[in-house]
């Protein structure tokens, strides 16, 4: 099954399209330092994603940066590599014998975000003496604040707690050097804009910002310009791209039928773990019961979740101990867990960019995935308003006992049709797609538009 990704979400007018160089790129040549490299040949990284190709070597120029890109592009590692470097090359960061001052920032939208960047510097860090700390709110502030007065280089950070250790004057931002706004669009959804302008009062105007976000609608755009200086511009995999190694499935069910439905799919069809994603906390709660009491070992991640419990869930499911973890979307942003076969929709979002999100949870660091739709009457235009955003038409899984009787007599006919398909390509040699990108399979299988883009 192939998505074409071709969709530009915005347009920057002049705008200079270079085609992507990164084939067979390697990390060597984006000149990273021995211990950078060391550190990512620890972690088993062969290759350069196409973000970070594009990206890493602006960076480490020292230029603004304008990415969209979702997860599961390796994004986190485009901004944490450079920032490390850049960092340990400028040397000691402490006055006399004080400690560590906060030199980068990175702003993300949820907690298990910012825990998951933190991991990650970790790691990229790991032969370097970077060091980072997070912070973010529901849980006590003493550790964190603690951690910060040892001295911190990176801070990784959600809104709230950050402008809220900084009012109580237990932070110090005046000597940053560089600043990331991950996940923006996610920022502004979730109600994040006054703080995110609040934070752009407080730190220093001379610093180098790296803005990413998956989408780039409009509002987005002004907020990057109200923080960019000549930013370069990098994109890859759009929104209204799937990548083609997740296989999508949609199953037409009645509403009553959904719990059958799924658990006649765990129990008899899927073999690992899943995802399942529920519009609502209390349908997670609800979904969870059900399922511990046939007999599946579920969890649930959501908002009302203490910080504790949510972590817990998501470390047990990431070593398997847990089959099923159901999940509402803002909890879900940012989990990143390897190697997970399995998304299913229990409840079809009604945003079409909310379902790319969600299926991008699985699929990624080219490890093939599937992602499965429940889909009831009701939700029927949703799927419409999905596919015409993922310009392709979701196949529909005819073969299952709870086919509601209409659709199996064919007179609910699947659905219908996307806008049509653009000319289709000729088939490319493997790992030569020019402009695509082209990754080749043993590199990295996301799909990318490879496109990098910068201002004339
Ligand atoms: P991200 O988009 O930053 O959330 O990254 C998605 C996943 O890809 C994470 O599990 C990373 O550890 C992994 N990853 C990032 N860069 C690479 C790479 N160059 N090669 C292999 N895996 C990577």
């Amino acid at each position: 099954m192939k998505s074409e990704g071709n969709g530009t979400l915005y347009h920057v007018p002049s705008i200079l399209y270079i085609c992507c160089s990164s084939i067979f790129m390697t990390f060597e040549q984006l000149n990273l330092i021995a211990p950078i490299l060391d550190a990512l040949k620890t972690a088993g990284y062969t290759t350069p994603t196409p973000i970070q190709a594009q990206a890493i070597p602006e960076v480490l120029q020292m230029r603004d940066l304008l990415a969209c890109a979702q997860t599961g592009t390796g994004k986190t590692a485009a901004f944490a590599l450079p920032i490390i470097q850049l960092l340990q090359q400028r040397g000691e960061n402490v006055v006399g014998k004080g400690p560590r001052r906060i030199r980068a920032l990175i702003v993300t939208p949820t907690r298990e975000l910012a825990i998951q960047i933190a991991e990650q510097i970790d790691i990229y860090g790991k032969y370097t003496k970077i060091n980072q700390s997070v912070i973010f709110g529901g849980v006590g502030q003493s550790p964190q604040v603690a951690q910060i007065r040892k001295g911190v280089d990176v801070l990784i950070a959600t809104p709230g707690r950050l402008l809220d250790l900084h009012t109580q004057r237990l932070l110090d931002l005046s000597h940053l050097e560089i600043f990331v706004l991950d996940e923006a669009d996610r920022m502004l959804d979730m109600g994040f804009i006054h703080d995110v302008r609040k934070l752009l009062k407080i730190i220093p105007v001379q610093r180098q910002s790296l803005f990413f976000s998956a989408t780039m609608p409009d509002s987005i755009i002004e907020l990057a310009n109200s923080i960019l200086t000549d930013p370069v511009h990098v994109q890859v995999t759009p929104i209204s791209s799937t990548t083609e190694l997740i296989q999508q499935q949609l199953y037409l069910v009645d509403g009553d039928q959904k719990r059958s439905l799924l658990l006649w799919l765990l129990n008899d069809q899927l073999k690992g773990r899943a995802l399942v994603f529920t519009r609502t906390k209390y349908g997670a709660d609800k979904l969870v019961k059900f399922l511990q009491q046939s007999g599946i070992k579920a969890e649930a991640i959501h908002g009302n979740k203490s910080q504790q419990a949510r972590q817990l869930a998501l470390s047990q499911f990431k070593a398997s101990k847990i089959r099923i973890l159901v999940a509402t979307d803002i909890a879900a942003r940012g989990i990143d867990v390897e190697e997970l076969e399995y998304v299913i929709n229990f409840e079809v979002p009604n945003v079409a960019e909310t379902y790319v999100h969600r299926i991008g949870r699985s699929g990624r660091a080219g490890v093939e995935g599937t992602a499965i739709s429940l889909c009831e009457e009701e939700e029927r235009p949703y799927v419409t308003d999905i596919q015409k955003l993922i310009n392709m038409e979701i196949p529909t899984v005819m073969d299952h006992p709870y086919l509601p009787v209409k659709a199996a007599n064919r007179e609910l006919v699947p659905m219908k049709k996307p806008m049509p398909k653009p000319t289709p390509k000729k088939e490319q040699p493997k790992g030569g797609q020019g402009g695509q990108g082209g990754y080749g399979k043993k590199q990295w299988h996301k799909k990318s538009t490879g496109n990098k883009t910068t201002q004339k």
